[in-house]
């Protein structure tokens, strides 16, 4: 069994073997036995069910939530030769009639559908006409009433169990606590099955938590360090999520939104481009999230503090999902701990549910705070021991250095008992400073014990120590009040110096505009020097290829296999089918191209223009000024300008995607070319009028735009 079943990975799947317990897990389902396979996101789960689905005679039907989801996977599987389908609401009558005879035939291997598609009892007598190979529940925590993602239709999928005694199931999902694996298991019937855990660890990913500084200007370092590479950046709010989205691109950075405030058209478009498209940034709330499915996200940021340690791990988990290395990157400050404070308290829910999300906020400041390993306490709050601190993190990296803030950390609690517990940090720093401000003098305050007893330490210094104090549960906001400072029952021992206090020792903040690295070198800069440039050709291969057939370019190839290729350099199509990630129907369809380019293709020189347009093109539609994309592109205005008309001219464009001009501006252009009888003059003929107000670039631009038009 598990020869064959190395086989099909090897020639349908191209890869040379499994990884951790797929081999053992694909050997219990092949077999008929039930699994319940728990593996991080990026473990390689759908091979789990896809290669048992292959040994097996029958159909393989496949429960997942979400149409995304189902339509990534069977593109995949078509590209790798699998006949494989998707059944839901998008299809027309007669594309179900269509699906359901070539079902009938025993033309499809695998059928993706939703849950509540599959327990109509139409459907299930349908499917018991047919021979069936196993089911696959995927993303099995949906059965949780207690999860984030809950979907009722997943509780009748129970009734597999009794409906079909005879076909082995298998669930999976990425999440990890106990209390939702025991609920699969009794909610779906799965006594019987086989449990396969898995680590949780995500060891290619990189975690770095930095206190928020100039928060913008923290993401731009980071982002500037990522250049070229898909990531995502987390906002609280939908509000921040536009601002920060708009700032981005008008730092030239390619930015797209996504927020439940959007259109639902709107949304769909900009998940989607980021799917298809390389580079670009998505700026979302957490309503982007379960569904995205990209391998290559390189990199996930936080600008806000999630409110749990399961949210961070799930969406940090985003990135890397392909098994090279990402970063998971987070800004955080005493400004999230309120706001996230003030959430939970004007939460719907009883006191019980209050408690238990404040002490899910307090594990994530804590893990915030952390002074050893980050993965080590990460994967403890999972039940997980990682015997040895793991070289992978900022902690790990930078070190840590502690200092012993009791006498500090004495003083500030007494600043804010001695002003009556009612003060922000900002005033408080200024009494510990001994600052004569208005506010000082209007309270008298500096007449108080404590006013300049901390004038050796520096306000960020201050700052930091409070940031901590709350942390730690030492101080509370009042939310009631503005948010104003006061003493929590824990700091009593404290106060009465009985304990000690160590606390992380914060680097000095950067000065001026040059800001420190955000992290070094990136965890997720793939290639360098002298490889970018045959890099960027199999990627612009790849593109191509995935435009001519209508899939995002992962589906072609994974970015670990085009890494491979580069890596190893195969001369021949027989090396090229050691290649990991290429199967029989991939070298046949797409070696030799590869190769090509490997080799040097001829084709080089056409394909980089073709690069540098299609990256003008994202850049415009992300709403970046000729000028702008001139300096991310490096190249002159003027050529910009003439790219830009031609993919106007070719349609790829709109006018209002190329250009910001004024409505009454862009009118008056427009009239100075129709103003003639029949063909459109030449730009020289109406530049004279607009010398000096408008650039000459607008008007080829304008004038291509007339002209595809004429030509409808
Ligand atoms: P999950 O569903 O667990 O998040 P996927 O099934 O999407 O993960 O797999 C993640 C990536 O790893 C995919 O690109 C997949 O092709 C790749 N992969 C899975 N198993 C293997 C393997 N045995 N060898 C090489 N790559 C693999
Ligand atoms: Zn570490």
């Amino acid at each position: 069994m598990l020869e064959q079943a190395q086989r099909v990975l090897k020639d349908i799947f191209g890869y040379d073997s499994f990884r951790g317990r797929q081999g053992a897990i694909i050997e219990r389902v092949a077999s008929g036995g039930d699994a319940l396979v728990l593996m991080p996101t990026g473990g390689g789960k759908s091979l789990c069910f896809q290669v048992p689905a292959l040994l097996r005679p029958g159909l393989a039907v496949v429960v997942s939530p979400l149409i995304a989801l189902m339509d990534d996977q069977v593109a995949t599987l078509e590209e790798l030769g699998v006949a494989a389908a998707s059944l839901n609401s998008t299809l027309s009558a007669e594309q179900q009639r269509d699906l359901a005879g070539r079902l009938r035939r025993g033309e499809v291997k695998m059928l993706y559908l939703a849950p509540e598609r599959l327990v109509q009892p139409r459907m299930l007598d349908f499917l018991r006409t047919l021979d069936i190979a196993l089911f696959a529940i995927d993303e099995a925590h949906c059965v949780s009433q207690w999860g984030h993602d809950f979907r009722p239709e997943y509780l009748q999928l129970g009734q597999l169990a009794e409906q079909f005694p005879h076909v082995p199931r298998i669930a999976l999902t990425a999440t990890a606590d106990k209390r939702t694996r025991e609920e699969i298991v009794n909610r779906l019937h799965l006594q019987d099955a086989e449990r396969f855990l898995s680590s949780f660890d995500r060891p290619n990913i990189f975690y770095r938590i930095v206190p928020k500084e100039n928060p913008r200007k923290q993401l731009m370092t980071f982002l500037a360090e990522r250049r070229g590479n898909a990531g995502i950046v987390y906002c609280l709010s939908r509000k921040k999520v536009d601002e920060t989205a708009a700032f981005l691109c008008e730092q030239g950075f390619p930015a797209l939104s996504y927020h439940a405030g959007l259109p639902s058209d709107v949304r769909a478009a900009n998940q989607k481009r980021f799917l298809n498209e390389e580079g670009l940034i998505m700026v979302a709330t957490i309503a982007f999230g379960m569904g995205i499915d990209k391998p290559n996200v390189r990199y996930v940021a936080h600008m806000d503090l999630p409110k749990s340690l399961e949210a961070y791990y799930q969406e940090t988990g985003r990135g890397g999902r392909d098994g090279l290395p990402a970063d998971a990157w987070m800004a955080y400050g005493l400004q999230d701990v309120l706001m996230l404070k003030q959430m939970l308290q004007s939460s719907e829910g009883d006191e019980r549910h209050k408690r238990i999300e404040q002490h899910k906020l307090d594990a994530m400041l804590a893990l915030c705070e952390e002074t050893r390993c980050r993965r080590q306490a990460l994967l403890a709050y999972f039940d997980e021991d990682l015997p040895n601190p793991c070289g992978h993190c900022d902690n790990c990296i930078d070190g840590v250095q502690t200092w012993d803030a009791t006498e500090p950390a004495r003083q500030a609690l007494s600043a804010i008992f001695r002003t009556g517990q009612r003060y922000g940090v900002g005033h408080l720093v200024d009494v510990l400073l001994g600052k004569d401000t208005e506010k000082v003098r209007n309270f008298g305050h500096e007449k108080l014990s404590v006013f300049g007893v901390g004038k050796a330490r520096t306000e960020h210094e201050w700052r930091s120590l409070f940031r901590q104090l709350v942390a730690r549960g030492l101080a509370d906001i009042d939310l009631e009040g503005y948010g104003g400072l006061r003493l929590s029952d824990t700091c009593r021992p404290l106060l009465r110096g009985e304990v000690t206090l160590e606390l992380r020792l914060e680097p000095k903040p950067a000065k001026g505009s040059t800001p420190r690295s955000s992290s070094g070198s990136p965890a997720s800069q793939l290639v360098r020097g002298e490889e970018r440039e045959q890099w960027e050709a199999l990627r612009t291969l790849r593109r191509k290829l995935a435009e001519e057939h209508s899939v995002p370019p992962y589906v072609i190839f994974p970015d670990s296999t085009l890494l491979e290729m580069l890596r190893s350099q195969p001369g021949s199509m027989a090396e090229m089918a050691r290649v990991s990630g290429v199967g029989a129907r991939k070298l046949e369809r797409y070696g030799e191209a590869f190769l090509a380019v490997l080799n040097g293709g001829a084709e080089e020189a056409p394909r980089a223009v073709a690069d540098v347009r299609h990256e003008l093109i994202s850049l415009a539609r992300a709403g970046m000024t000729p000028l702008q994309i001139a300096g991310q592109l490096q190249c002159s205005e003027k050529n910009v300008y003439s790219m830009l008309a031609e993919a106007i001219g070719q349609q790829q464009l709109s006018l209002e995607q190329a250009l910001d001009l004024p409505e009454e501006l862009m009118g008056e252009v427009q009239d100075a070319f129709l103003d003639g009888e029949g063909e459109l003059p030449p730009v020289s003929e109406v530049a004279g009028q607009f010398a000096g107000r408008v650039p000459e670039g607008v008007l080829y631009c304008v004038r291509a735009a007339l002209q595809s038009e004429f030509e409808m």
